[in-house]
């Protein structure tokens, strides 16, 4: 008989690994003390990228088998997964890319946004007709430096819309058959109904006292959603101090950030405006509106993302899925599959 799988935890982890065993035919159901937007993962920029997750080893080939599940997502539309230009820039030195962008096509570009015709700019007009993939270069266009920025890397990465992803995989977990209880706080992975045989640990920075963890500390990071910046095609990440982010979504931008060993969940309206500041600062834009501040607790482990089979005190199976720092969406597939094998036994 198949086994019953219960997931403690509702993130994009929890999701993932629901929608692995839910499409496998295992009744699974999902418990979780937040859902959706009220999730770490609900505050997140969603971009692929491998960052602040341990250990590199481990983590490079869970981000890049969630790469290629993310490419088949961004194929319909309503998944909420698209593929976007990242365009990551260095303040101080040459930016090193990394090994594993190599062969993903990553490669050096100067820090600059694209060109923009002379007259739209004079008229103050969107400039989407001149940044189009194949537009038509001529002599008034005009490239914009960005001076604040000394070197950087080009690469195209899937960006998932949190705002239409997280629903997305609990639809498509539903539909599978799996069922999602809000509301639900565990004390202890044994409290969870003994007629679930193997139990899931995907609770996040929650780990910390359900599984006692002192492994996991909050890198705690604060976003501003803004409205969508009409000449920025691409995401724009700097990873220098102060940390800067720009990542236009379908309906909206996210700018970003910090991070910060902190548990403090409330938006801080300095920090915000520090964030706009330096985002218009860096991209040469006026000071956009602010539509919304989010916070989270990236669960950043110390001794890396754990990933591991166990056993409870009643003898059930536990696999344990959490401590993905600033790189839960990136590394969720990857994930979620090597869960499902230690689970299942088939390459434990
Ligand atoms: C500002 C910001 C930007 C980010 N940008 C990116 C990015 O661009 N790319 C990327 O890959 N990652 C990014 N991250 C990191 C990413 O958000 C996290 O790694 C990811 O959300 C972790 O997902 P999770 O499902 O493991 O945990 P969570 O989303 O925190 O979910 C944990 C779940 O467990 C539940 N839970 C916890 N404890 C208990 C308990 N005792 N009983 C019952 N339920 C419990 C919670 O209610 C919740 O449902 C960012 C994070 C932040 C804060």
């Amino acid at each position: 008989m198949k086994h019953q799988v219960a997931i403690v935890g509702s993130g994009v982890s929890g999701l993932t690994c629901g929608l692995v065993f839910a499409e496998h035919g295992y009744r699974t159901a999902i418990f979780a003390k937040e859902i959706g937007q009220q999730t770490t993962s609900g505050a997140a920029a969603a971009l692929w990228f491998p960052y602040d997750a341990e250990p590199a080893d481990k983590v490079v080939p869970w981000a890049l088998g969630t790469y290629r599940t993310l490419i088949d997502l961004a194929r319909n539309p309503d998944s909420g997964v698209s593929m976007i230009e990242l365009r990551q820039f260095s303040r101080t030195e040459k930016i090193h890319i990394p090994d594993w962008a190599i062969p993903l096509g990553a490669r050096a570009v100067v820090p600059s946004l694209p060109p923009v015709m002379s007259s739209d700019v004079e008229n103050g007009a969107a400039v989407e007709a001149a940044t189009r993939p194949g537009a038509e270069r001529t002599g008034r266009e005009r490239i914009r430096s960005l001076k604040i920025f000394k070197s950087g890397f080009s690469l195209r990465v899937p960006l998932m819309d949190t705002t239409i992803y997280l629903d997305y995989l609990a639809n498509r977990f539903v539909t599978a058959g799996g069922s999602i209880a809000a509301n639900t706080h565990f004390a202890r992975l044994e409290d969870v109904d003994p007629k679930f045989d193997v139990v899931i640990n995907c609770a996040g920075i929650g780990a910390r006292e359900l599984v006692r963890d002192t492994d996991l500390e909050p890198h705690r990071g604060q976003v501003a959603i803004v409205p969508r910046i009409k000449d920025l095609p691409y995401a724009v990440v700097c990873d220098d101090a102060p940390l800067m982010y720009a990542i236009p979504r379908r309906n909206d931008c996210v700018l970003g950030g910090t991070n910060e060993l902190s548990n403090d969940l409330a938006a801080d309206s300095a920090t915000t405006m520090r964030i706009v500041t330096e985002c218009a600062r860096a991209l040469k834009i006026e000071k956009p509106n602010v539509l919304g501040e989010r916070v989270g607790l990236r669960p950043f482990r110390k001794s890396g993302v754990r990933v591991e089979r166990d056993q409870l005190r009643n003898g059930r199976t536990i696999v344990h899925n959490y401590g993905h720092g600033g790189s839960g969406f990136t590394l969720s597939w990857g994930c979620a599959e090597r869960v499902f094998e230690l689970a299942t036994d088939s390459a434990a």
